[in-house]
């Protein structure tokens, strides 16, 4: 061990486990990218307002989350908490809601950082897959989304999990049920803190995770009672077209996001397996968001999911991927002449699109023999001074242990038919 350790709520991605991160992430970056999302990748930092005005000072992650730093020129950044509010700036910067073809759709992938109580599933430094499509009001869009999500989930091979939904409702409807749900709160035994929350927004009191809280939350007014008819119109839609897809899902009219920007859809896919860091990805509605930070009105929808909690639901649910094997030839030489001549083989694989490695570092038959096992090739290519001498190579089959002798230069083709 070093002097060093990860940072605290920090942990390294290392093999083989990095390769089930890498699997998650491709996985839902096929489904998005094949429904016509380009990608996106924006700074690690933005300045600290974009989040504060963005995400909402009222929230957990402009509060208390956020890594926030002075820069030497007096720049005050942020380390990005989420990927919405940069993915929007981004785009509102690069105008492409100016170049005619409403939504843009966006897909990124990357490194969040919120200081956060450091446990199972929360950690302060965390991979997001996000999808965004802005610019557009179309009920579509947000079962586009949410079917988009289902589909990665199934492709990855988890069954264990639930959808909830929910609408928020929009600046007409949302303001008289603040009101109402303000007075209800402001008649609870509350702390302090959570007493201010509920004057600020008071929405985020339905969020909260406390059992003496969710209580008291049992006879609250719920929002879907008070939808206008435009929201209550868009959320029927969006339910019967994720319904005629197959997605099966539960409304939960107390859901909300831990976020501002959210209007009408809202929704979050839930694990079973996790205890209670059990969201494994949430999105939504955010149509003010645009205007929040400076931009045109540009209502839109997006989804975040995270990686680090989608591996672990993986593992809740003992799924284990097909992944291909890193190595498929390893190269064994005895001696100098061999070492040279198969290292040369592996470079000539390597060319031919065949993934090959080497035993480095001058072992013998019983340590290379070794590496090779270790490294899941599926053949082996040995080659000592005798088998130079005739000019052959021995390629052995590593599951039924035979083995043939094939000349030099047909080591390229032999491998090809072994390996289909
Ligand atoms: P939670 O309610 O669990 O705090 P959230 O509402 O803050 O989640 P979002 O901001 O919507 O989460 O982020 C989307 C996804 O990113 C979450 O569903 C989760 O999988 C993941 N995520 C968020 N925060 C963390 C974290 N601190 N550590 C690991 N994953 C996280
Ligand atoms: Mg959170």
């Amino acid at each position: 061990m070093s002097t060093f350790q990860a940072p605290k709520g920090t942990y390294d991605l290392i093999p083989p486990r990095s390769a089930v991160f890498l699997a998650v992430r491709d996985t839902i970056a096929t489904q998005v990218r094949n429904a016509g999302y380009g990608y996106v990748e924006t700074p690690g930092f933005e300045d600290v307002n974009l989040f504060a005005r963005g995400v909402g000072e009222s929230t957990d992650i402009v509060t208390k989350e956020m890594y926030t730093l002075t820069t030497k020129g007096g720049d005050q950044l942020a380390l990005r908490p989420e990927g919405t509010a940069s993915v929007l700036r981004a785009a509102l910067q690069a105008n492409l809601h100016k170049q005619g073809n409403l939504p843009v759709k966006l897909w990124y992938s990357g490194s969040y950082y919120r200081y956060e109580r450091a446990q199972a599933g929360r950690y302060r430094h965390f991979s997001q897959v996000g999808a965004e499509a802005i610019g557009a009001e179309d009920p579509a869009l947000d079962a586009e989304l949410i079917i988009l999500a289902d589909q990665a989930y199934r492709a990855l091979g988890l069954r264990q999990y639930r959808i909830l939904l929910n609408s928020l409702g929009d600046k007409e409807c949302r303001p008289v049920y603040r009101e109402a749900l303000q007075t209800f709160l402001r008649g609870l035994d509350l702390d302090e803190e959570t007493l201010r929350r509920a004057e600020i927004n008071p929405l985020r009191v339905l969020d909260d995770k406390r059992a003496d809280v969710q209580k008291q939350l049992v006879d609250a007014p719920l929002l879907r009672d008070y939808l206008c008819d435009a929201c209550k119109a868009y959320h029927e839609q969006v339910r019967e077209l994720i319904t005629a897809a197959g997605v099966v899902f539960e409304d939960d009219p107390k859901l909300v996001r831990g976020l501002d920007y959210y209007t009408r859809t809202t929704f979050e896919f839930v694990h079973d397996g996790l205890g209670s860091q059990s969201a494994v990805g949430g999105g939504g509605r955010y149509d003010g968001l645009s205007e929040m930070i400076g931009g045109p009105a540009l209502p839109s929808v997006g989804w975040a999911l995270g990686v680090d909690r989608t591996v672990l639901a993986l593992e809740a649910e003992g799924v284990e991927l097909d992944l291909p094997a890193a190595t498929s030839v390893f190269a064994v030489a005895l001696g100098e002449e061999a070492r040279r001549i198969l290292f040369g083989k592996v470079t000539e694989l390597r060319r031919a699109g065949i993934a090959a490695d080497f035993s480095f570092g001058g072992k013998g038959l019983k340590g290379s023999m070794k590496d090779a096992n270790r490294s899941g090739a599926r053949l082996a290519l040995v080659a000592g001074e005798r088998d130079l001498a005739e000019g052959v190579v021995q390629l052995k089959d590593m599951e039924s242990g035979e083995q043939r002798a094939v000349a030099l230069d047909g080591v390229l083709d032999a491998v090809r038919e072994l390996l289909g």
